[in-house]
């Protein structure tokens, strides 16, 4: 298993562990571009969101579900974030693992892209 978010969901790799629940797994990013910088994963490995099917509709909505949640926890709730989720070379994802962005806790720039 070469894949590290995979090494961060299983616990083989350490992260800074958010929320977790039997479909999906949120930690901080490791170089966090906002003072609030967390990452949802899928605990199955998908690629990325052109990896998602029909199938794996439990798993899309609960991504979406912890964004909820993870901005709660992280107290950006009332003030608002930005969810980002890069596919691809043209979407500049690094990591072939999905997940969703989540930053706030100051005003994000302008602009998309
Ligand atoms: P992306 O460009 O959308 O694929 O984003 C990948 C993100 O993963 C980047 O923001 C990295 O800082 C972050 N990242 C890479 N390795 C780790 C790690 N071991 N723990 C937490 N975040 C990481």
């Amino acid at each position: 298993m070469e894949c590290i978010f995979c090494k961060i969901v299983s616990g083989e790799m350490p992260g800074k562990i958010v929320l977790r629940n039997e479909h999906i797994c949120a930690f901080r990013d490791i170089h966090p571009a906002a003072p609030k910088h967390v990452l949802i994963v899928p605990n199955k490995h998908l690629a990325s969101t052109e990896e998602l099917s029909r199938n794996d509709r439990n798993v899309a909505a609960e991504l979406l579900l912890a964004v909820k949640e993870v901005a709660k926890l992280e107290g950006i709730s009332e003030t608002g974030y930005r969810i980002i989720c890069n596919c691809g070379s043209h979407g500049r994802q690094e990591v072939s693992h999905l997940h969703i962005h989540v930053l706030g806790g100051a005003p994000m720039r302008h602009g998309l892209g």
